[in-house]
């Protein structure tokens, strides 16, 4: 019998599982059981419309049969079968697989991104056998056909004996080596989690003949193998089952069952899209920070499946980089088993899948927000931090998505608002969202600055996390209203006092010039406060970077060097006052030495480094003594 080539882009496929060196060679049961699936569906569809077929529901089955003493695994189904031309046509050539057409030469040879993930179909099976026989009888044919391959030389047809419909595939495992282990497709144990894992929604039963120890009859201790037929997959997904079929504890299990996390879901999302996109989706909102969640190394991603069969255990495109926290599963029919990454990445059904799903988390969160304010806070304190990022990040993009789930801590009452509850509580001749910046709560409520506009009864937003700030000035406004630090050089506060600290600074102009010069470019001006009330002395800035943002950039890997535009402001009815005009007037030294130590108390009460602690010090001593 004469030996048939394979055809060429088959050759270049079947080359690559021949000397496939991917880690994870589990994924051809995906595929052959997939295949018999796909086999049964049809016999299936072909029974709705040929009345001489009927489609007996039990009848319909795959059977997986290891055979360890022949090294043989042989996956059967009772499907719709191939012609002699179907095993030539659909063995002997790959279908135009959109993954291969993607890809290059080296690639290819490489076969790490293709194989993982993706479906490459029948073919992958020679990543572990290097013999593969399948034997299939046609519905409504009597006649059965073997097709046999040893891999690259070709494969032969000839006719045989089958009983039924369907078929068998035949796999001769290949021998282990140092490196391969591939004895592990004999073992009950490792086939059923590879089913559980890929294939566990197949809508037919995979069977298999499982060992099980039974306690001996009429014994206690005494044990014996008892063989019994097992269905191994579960069948019908929880997410194509009904909701009101299923409790917060079904949720609560998937999550444990699928390792989503340890922890127990703050909230479970269940969608069902049925319009021009279709898909299923169960959605968690984990209540825990996973421990990586805040490295590089955490990975986002929602786990992909194709009609019930696992394509992508982290798809990262289903979810935007501010609900990274998201876990959780998406079906969709409309997918294809045998899609590369890239064509996933440019997949218009994907595309609106993620975008549908974005929408739905971010409706969820307002919800519990509204519905279960202590609920959300505690969510927000685990993962607050990255929607602050996600207004920030691609030159805020997504900040009107994101700015009603945003939470600070307020100075009235001592705790979280939203801005909505601080905008809708404003006084009429409040012009600004007024907010503070420090290491603590303890800290900010200390913070000089904060005098004048905690004078007035407005209520200050206290940012303690670093990204706060960042993430203010790309929103800029919240419902007309700009943001506006407390440590700014303009308030847009109307006080009694202005005119006389005006007239103040007008009389003092050659001190404070004196001491901008004294202090020699490190502050860009000096001048007389209207906002501090008991405080002798603070910062304010005057371009957009703030103190608060200067540490946050020179901590920051790559350092980068910006400095705040910082303005010593002195407050004119402290003593402190008095004591410096003196000082000008009689002893230019003292005024310099009072200086000196005033901007180092500025720095201080913003939490910065003294630059020279030694003359620091010493200057201290000087005016003790
Ligand atoms: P795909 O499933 O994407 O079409 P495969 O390489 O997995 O690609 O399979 C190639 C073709 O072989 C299938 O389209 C199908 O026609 C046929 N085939 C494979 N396995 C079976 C089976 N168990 N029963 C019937 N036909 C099969
Ligand atoms: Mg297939």
């Amino acid at each position: 019998m004469a030996t048939k080539e394979f055809k060429a882009e088959s050759k270049r496929l079947l080359d690559m599982m021949i000397h496939s060196i991917y880690t994870q060679k589990d994924i051809f049961l995906r595929e052959i059981i997939s295949n018999a699936s796909d086999a049964i569906d049809k016999i299936y569809y072909k029974a709705l419309t040929d009345e001489n077929l009927t489609f007996d529901k039990d009848s319909y089955y795959i059977k997986i049969t290891p055979d360890k003493e022949n090294r043989t695994l042989t996956i059967s189904d009772t499907g719709i079968g191939m012609t002699e031309d179907e095993l030539e046509n659909n063995l002997g050539t790959i279908a135009q697989s959109g993954s291969l057409a993607f890809k290059t030469e080296t690639e290819l040879k490489d076969g790490h991104d293709i194989i993982g993930q993706f479906g490459v179909g029948f073919y992958s099976a020679f990543m572990v056998a290097d013999h593969i026989t399948v034997i299939s009888k046609a519905a409504g044919s009597g006649q059965a056909y073997k097709w046999e391959s040893k891999g690259a030389e070709g494969y032969t047809i000839e006719p045989c004996e089958k009983d039924g419909t369907g078929t068998d595939i035949i796999l001769k495992l290949k021998e282990n080596t140092e490196d391969d282990d591939y004895d592990q497709y004999l073992d009950e144990y490792r086939l059923k989690a590879i089913i559980k894992k890929y294939s566990d929604f197949i809508r037919y039963p995979i069977k298999m003949e499982v060992t099980e120890q039974r306690p001996k009859e009429g014994s206690d201790n005494e044990f014996e193998e008892v063989k019994e037929e097992q269905t191994i997959n579960s069948m019908v997904p929880i997410w194509r089952k009904n909701k009101n079929e299923l409790t917060d504890e079904d949720y609560e299990n998937f999550y444990t069952e699928k390792h989503y996390g340890y922890d127990k879901p703050v909230k479970h999302i269940h969608i069902k899209v049925d319009g021009t996109v279709r898909y299923n989706a169960i959605l968690y909102i984990p209540e825990n920070i996973p421990f990586d969640y805040y490295t590089p190394e955490y990975e986002k991603g929602l786990e992909l499946y194709s009609n019930g069969v696992l394509i992508m255990e982290k798809c990262a495109e289903l979810l935007p980089d501010y609900f990274s926290f998201v876990k959780g599963m998406v079906d969709s029919d409309d997918l294809s088993l045998n899609i590369s990454r890239e064509m996933l990445q440019h997949d218009r059904q994907l595309k609106l899948i993620a975008k549908n799903i974005k929408s739905k988390i971010k409706r969820e969160l307002a919800n519990l927000l509204k519905d279960n304010r202590e609920q959300y806070e505690a969510f927000y304190k685990s993962f607050g931090r990255q929607l602050k990022f996600g207004v920030y990040n691609e030159f805020g993009t997504h900040k009107e998505d994101l700015q009603d789930l945003l939470l600070f801590y307020s100075s009235k009452d001592k705790k979280l608002v939203t801005l909505d509850e601080y905008v809708s509580r404003m006084p009429e001749d409040q012009k600004y969202i007024y907010y503070a910046t420090g290491e603590s709560i303890d800290r900010i409520e200390k913070l000089p600055q904060t005098e004048l506009v905690a004078d007035k009864g407005y209520e200050i937003l206290y940012f303690t996390d670093d990204i706060d700030e960042f993430a203010i000035k790309m929103l800029m406004k919240y419902k007309e209203k700009e943001f506006k630090s407390v440590a700014s050089g303009d308030l847009g506060i109307e006080d009694d006092d202005k005119k006389e600290t005006e007239t103040e600074e007008k009389e003092n102009k050659d001190l404070f010039e004196f001491m901008k010069t004294a202090l020699d470019g490190k502050v860009k001006d000096v001048r007389a406060s209207h906002r501090l009330k008991s405080h002798p002395v603070c910062f304010t800035t005057a371009g957009e970077v703030s103190v608060e943002m200067e540490k946050v950039l020179s901590a920051m890997p790559n350092g980068q060097n910006v400095k705040a535009d910082k303005v010593l402001e002195i407050n004119i009815h402290h003593d402190i006052f008095r004591a410096l005009k003196a000082a000008f007037e009689n002893d230019k030294d003292k005024c310099k030495l009072y200086t000196n130590l005033l901007y180092n108390q500025a720095r201080l009460i913003e939490g910065l480094d003294i630059e020279d602690p030694v003359a620091f010090t010493n200057d201290i001593c000087k005016v003790m003594i």
